[in-house]
């Protein structure tokens, strides 16, 4: 019996063929047959109107450089009967080989041949991407690099060209039939990404459920409520992208005292950054710190305005640094219990923009406890439950009067949560310059503008195309959603054979390719820390943190 579904799809795919190709030879055929009429045509009117008797080939020359417009002119009509022919056969000239070819290449070849794309009998733990949002790119390319064969489905055949063109391996299909899933081996599958509007996803959701009920389906989620509903289509993940980066940029705002942030779990242990800002700590090396001493946790990497930094016993912390440790949730609750009497700030902090980021920054901050003042250009109705903000101010943050009535000179941090980059970078550059010690958290839209807000002041950035790139890997690895920073992610890797035997520091490899190993993944899917004598084991998987782009590196160096 499963063997109907691709039998059948095969099926309806070689008609379907059958009668793209039939449709191009008609179009060919009448063509054919116009040049050869438009010719005799010409033979018939140079000879009548012109007295001179030309051959059927020159004919045939004659039409079709008029009809592609080529025009060289060196067979031509003098009579005005003989003119009015000429500009007749190149209008049909245009109208058949410049409006009608391209189209009909497009919709009877290169589509279909895009929609055929034969892949592998035997692939499997394949991800399928349908749609083309702002998370397909960013995760095409991760997938890519992590070498996780993927396919895009794009409905648009033009689009679709295009994103071959650029490398990207679509498919050419409807989202929302099930056919397009079956021939790319559905029920083999490792995910399925659903990145088109909530209607689409839910329709693909269904349909792609009929087609293998038990693969694993991801969807982003934009309306606030559509969650329900991609569930009830069968998502088992939704990815409410926005709302998630508000909740991750909220976790980062200092407010009340300082404090760990908790970013992420990795399997059983807690991963958590620590702003320094006004406690001890300032000044003191990683060595003089020795936090795996006094708390059990490890230091992999330091946060500088916004950049995730590899670390060294000899990193000093400045004012503005943000540890990042991993360690069990004993030890990170030890590590707060001794921050809790540093940098003590209970004033409201601040939110700029209450879209749907800022709403859902807001929620999370006041279900803290964390008292919040919203600046917006208007005012949003929402179903705010527990987490209204304790005030919503009108007006447009750009306005230094605006920012001081929301209390900026008392404030502990600021969010920027705008949905324009050159706006959160204008805002960074302003709340620094009014209030220098502030904790700036801010929103971005686009990669490409990261270093502005990093080097505008923003102490943290996000976007929510890189939190959806985390949350598919973790589904891919079945782990919990780790948001380490703007391009920087917790890749997990199978221990490259050469490297086997070795201890962690004999492989060097945090020297080699700016990679930290954090934990090691036993086969029994125990989770070791990763001492620098400890020995890599047949099987191991490595978590490590790093820089998106340093991957590359560890493959070209040990894999
Ligand atoms: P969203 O993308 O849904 O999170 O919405 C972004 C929000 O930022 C919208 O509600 C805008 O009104 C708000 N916004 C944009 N520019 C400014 C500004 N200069 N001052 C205050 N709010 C702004």
């Amino acid at each position: 019996m499963p063997a109907l579904g691709p039998s059948l799809a095969q099926l309806v795919d070689q008609r379907l063929r059958r009668r793209n190709t039939k449709s191009l030879l008609t179009y060919f055929g009448f063509v054919a047959a116009i040049v050869i009429v438009d010719s005799l045509g010409f033979q018939l009117l140079m000879w009548s109107a012109e007295g001179r008797s030309e051959s059927f080939l020159t004919g045939i020359y004659w039409t079709l450089t008029t009809m592609s417009t080529l025009g060289l002119g060196d067979i031509v009509f003098v009579s005005t009967i003989g003119r009015l022919y000429t500009a007749f056969v190149l209008m049909t000239g245009v109208l058949l080989l410049l409006v009608v070819l391209p189209f009909a290449f497009i919709r009877f070849f290169y589509a279909p041949w895009l929609a055929s794309r034969s892949i592998p009998a035997n692939l499997s733990g394949h991800v399928i991407v349908a749609g083309h949002g702002e998370l397909a790119r960013p995760l095409i390319d991760q997938l890519e690099l992590h070498g996780v064969p993927h396919f895009l489905v794009e409905p648009d055949p033009i689009l679709a060209g295009q994103l071959e063109a650029e490398g990207i391996p679509v498919v050419a299909r409807p989202l929302d039939e099930p056919r397009t899933y079956e021939s790319l081996r559905i029920s083999e599958a490792a995910l399925v990404v659903l990145d088109g509007s909530d209607a689409e996803n839910t329709a693909s959701a269904l349909q792609i459920r009929a087609a293998a009920p038990d693969v694993n389906i991801a969807s982003v989620a934009t309306a606030e409520h559509a969650a329900d509903i991609l569930n009830l289509a069968g998502v088992r993940r939704v990815l409410p992208l926005k709302r998630q980066l508000g909740q991750h940029l909220a976790a980062r705002l200092n407010a009340g005292h300082a404090q760990t942030h908790v970013i992420g779990r990795c399997h059983t242990l807690q991963i958590a950054e620590i702003p320094v800002h006004m406690t001890p700590w300032v000044g003191l090396s990683v060595r003089e710190l020795d936090l795996r001493e006094k708390f059990g946790v490890n230091i992999v990497g330091i946060i500088e305005q916004a950049k995730f930094c590899p670390v060294t016993p000899s990193s000093v912390l400045s004012s503005q640094s943000v540890p990042v440790v991993i360690g069990t949730a004993e030890q990170i609750r030890s590590l707060d219990e001794f921050l809790v009497i540093y940098n003590v700030n209970y004033n409201p902090v601040i939110v700029i923009g209450g879209g749907v980021v800022g709403r859902s920054a807001t929620r999370a901050l006041r279900k803290r406890g964390v008292p919040v003042h919203v600046i917006d250009l208007g005012r949003h109705e929402a179903d705010w439950g527990d987490g209204e903000p304790t005030k919503w101010i009108v007006g447009d943050a750009a306005d230094r009067h605006v920012l001081t009535l929301a209390g900026i000179a008392d404030a502990p941090g600021v969010l920027l949560t705008t949905n324009d980059d050159a706006t959160n970078i204008y805002l960074a550059l302003l709340c620094k310059h009014i209030a220098d010690e502030v904790r700036l958290v801010s929103r971005v839209t686009h990669e490409r503008n990261l270093s502005a807000v990093q080097n505008a002041g923003a102490d943290v950035a996000l976007s929510h195309t890189s939190i959806g790139v985390s949350s598919v890997f973790a589904a891919l690895h079945q782990r919990e959603l780790v948001v380490l920073g703007e391009g920087v992610e917790l890749h997990e890797f199978a221990l490259p054979e050469r490297l086997v035997g070795k201890t962690l520091s004999d492989s060097a490899i945090a020297a080699r390719t700016g990679l930290n190993v954090i934990a090691i993944k036993r086969s029994d899917g125990h989770v070791v820390d990763p001492g620098p004598d400890r020995i890599f084991e047949n099987g191991d998987g490595l978590l490590m943190v790093g820089d998106r782009t340093k991957l590359q590196d560890f493959i070209d160096h040990f894999a």
